[in-house]
């Protein structure tokens, strides 16, 4: 519990509406046959269209803030979530905002550098590059130059996923125990898309911390190589760990990685039909990117009768819903 105490004295900027509620969607657990299918809405943090990076950046820029940065950079790909939510939550603390986004996604679109997410990044104030991805390295040396040296710019890395990124969804781990134990459900599993791995390093720590024997299932929406997450969250669960909560026990890494399909920001028609379900069946709208791979995950798992054995089960909407706004020619795309 003092892992606990010590997080709520952290520097951290308000910025999303917490708790997000935690929701059970009847109709399409009926319709699947399986468990009690829960939803924790993190696509509802209020932040720009919301999102699983408005936890992250509440003690990142929080700690930034303390240290008296005025001028945030970061990166992502083109259509990125954590830039959009950077450059929102930049507007709302007074902070400048750069980001360096890559074309990394061979997503066709004739709006993909311009509009969704992009266009909320300028909406915001926030200054883009859009480079590709071999330009990366040289564009970051130009824009440090420009901008001045670390004392000057706060760079937070892709995704927000540092050891202090992470806090967020250590204090996510706390809500969910909250709100489960007044609920008076109990979560075996939690399925959530994973790819930078701090969501998933921070679930983890945090129901170790509190002693909630809930496992984590990172749905791997990035990395061609499963082993590549396993280390990347492993790495940062230690450092998270080592800095915060020294002697504690470590909880397991689990990835699921049978639902990337061809690749990150590529969705495909099995995961588009798990979406469609949601949608019929609840009115609700889970992203192309990321949530959607992992709501399609869970989909299959119960299909395939693997949480027979469960009563209940949750999954995080991390957000990203704004890209639709690109990728509104899926459905034709992958059929
Ligand atoms: C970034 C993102 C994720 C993945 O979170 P990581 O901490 O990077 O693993 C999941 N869903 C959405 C919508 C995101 O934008």
């Amino acid at each position: 519990m003092a892992f606990i105490d010590w997080l709520h004295a952290q520097p951290r900027a308000p910025l999303g509406h917490l708790p997000t509620p935690l929701e059970m969607l009847p109709r399409l657990s009926d319709e699947l046959g399986g468990p009690r299918i829960w939803v924790k809405r993190d696509d509802c943090t209020g932040l720009a269209t919301g999102g699983n990076k408005t936890r992250k950046l509440e003690y990142l820029l929080g700690r930034a803030l303390e240290e008296g940065y005025r001028r945030i950079l970061t990166f992502g790909a083109v259509q990125s979530n954590h830039a959009r939510q950077t450059a929102a939550a930049c507007a709302r603390l007074g902070l400048e905002c750069h980001l360096l986004l890559s074309r990394r996604v061979p997503w066709s679109h004739p709006g993909y550098e311009k509009g969704a997410n992009v266009l909320f990044d300028r909406l915001c104030g926030a200054e883009v590059t859009i480079v590709d991805p071999h330009e990366v390295d040289s564009a970051f040396k130009r824009l440090r130059e420009q901008l001045g040296g670390p004392d000057e710019v706060c760079v937070v890395p892709a995704g927000g996923s540092t050891a202090v990124g992470a806090l967020g969804y250590v204090q996510c781990a706390e809500e969910v125990a909250t709100q489960s134990e007044a609920l008076d459900v109990h979560f075996a599993r939690m399925y959530h898309a994973s790819a930078s791995a701090g969501t998933q390093a921070g679930l983890v720590a945090g129901f170790a911390t509190l002693e909630q024997a809930t496992q984590v299932i990172g749905v791997n929406v990035f990395h061609p190589q499963a082993q590549t997450l396993k280390d990347r969250v492993a790495a940062l669960l230690a450092g998270v760990q080592e800095r915060f909560d020294p002697g504690s026990s470590a909880g397991a890494v689990t990835i699921e990685h049978g639902y990337l399909g061809e690749g990150y920001g590529l969705p495909n028609a099995a995961q588009l039909e798990a979406m469609a379900l949601a949608a019929r069946l609840e009115g609700l709208i889970f992203d192309p990117v990321y949530s959607g791979k992992a709501l399609h995950a869970l989909v299959d798992q119960i299909a395939l009768g693997r949480l027979a054995d469960q009563q209940d089960v949750l999954l995080l909407h991390s957000g990203g819903t704004s890209v639709w706004g690109v990728y509104e020619n899926a459905f034709e795309a992958v059929r």
